[in-house]
């Protein structure tokens, strides 16, 4: 398929998604009628200050959570009413996840880490080929022996987003992948998310850092648990400039 037909293809679709915390008499609303659609090979960043409901709103996205309300479909499958056990394939097979805190087992090799994901999948054969051409896609094929402790804070990103590779997911979602790097680390996980994107990659970034939304095409932005503005980076850019023009 061609890329300009790939683009086209619609992954995520939300509408009217809500989702409360109830304690006792106390309700708090986390997000409110949260609606957007995604397309296939889209790089969007979900800003937005702490609290305002990113980490929620990606978490329901990629199957750790459910909403409280309204309807979510991926890849046309509607999602809201799916069982725990089809959501737990869904998350294994569909999306990868990049956190800020890495999650990597500790006392586990980089190699080992990365061919997890793939062990679920019984229908995987050569999981260690696999694995490895992943891990030297991220520059990292001379770690793949080493421990996650033994090695630095920018690598064990690249391990992560390695280990979101391996199943070839339609979706990779990043927490605020940089949150936990020096600059210089993080500028590197973004031009590797960036490339991941001008490959074909869907990616959905969840940041409240300026630096790191500028690798985005689309920013949505969150505030209180709705949004506030969407829009493609380029067309801003384009009026801005005629702005200046004029
Ligand atoms: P962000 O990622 O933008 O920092 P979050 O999605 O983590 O925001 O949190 C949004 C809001 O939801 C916060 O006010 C947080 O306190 C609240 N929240 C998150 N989890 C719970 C919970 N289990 N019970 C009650 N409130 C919660």
């Amino acid at each position: 398929m061609t890329k300009s037909l790939r683009l086209l293809k619609k992954v995520i679709k939300a509408e009217n998604l809500k989702k409360e915390y109830r304690n006792g008499e106390i309700v708090t609303k986390v997000l409110q009628e949260i609606s957007f659609e995604i397309k296939q090979g889209e790089f969007v960043a979900i800003m937005g200050p702490s609290g305002s409901g990113k980490s929620t709103l990606m978490h329901i996205l990629g199957f750790l959570d459910r909403a409280t309300s309204g309807d979510y479909h991926f890849e046309g499958r509607e999602i809201t009413k799916l069982k725990d056990d089809e959501l737990a394939f869904l998350r294994n097979e569909k999306v990868g996840f990049v956190f800020q805190s890495f999650n990597l087992l500790p006392r586990t090799t980089v190699l080992d880490n990365v061919k997890l994901p793939l062990t679920y999948s019984h229908s995987k054969k050569n999981v260690d080929e696999i694995a490895k051409k992943v891990l030297e896609s991220v520059g990292l094929g001379h770690r793949l022996n080493y421990y996650t402790n033994q090695i630095s804070g920018g690598e064990k990103q690249r391990v992560a987003i390695a280990r979101a590779l391996v199943n070839n997911p339609s979706v990779i979602f990043a927490d605020e992948p940089t949150g936990n790097l020096d600059s210089k680390s993080g500028v590197q996980i973004m031009e590797i998310l960036q490339d991941l994107n001008e490959q074909g990659n869907t990616i959905i970034l969840v940041t409240h850092e300026t630096y790191t939304s500028e690798h985005a095409k689309r920013i949505i932005k969150i505030r209180d648990g709705k949004i506030e503005d969407d829009y493609s980076v380029a067309k801003r850019r384009l009026a801005r400039d005629g702005e200046v023009l004029k």
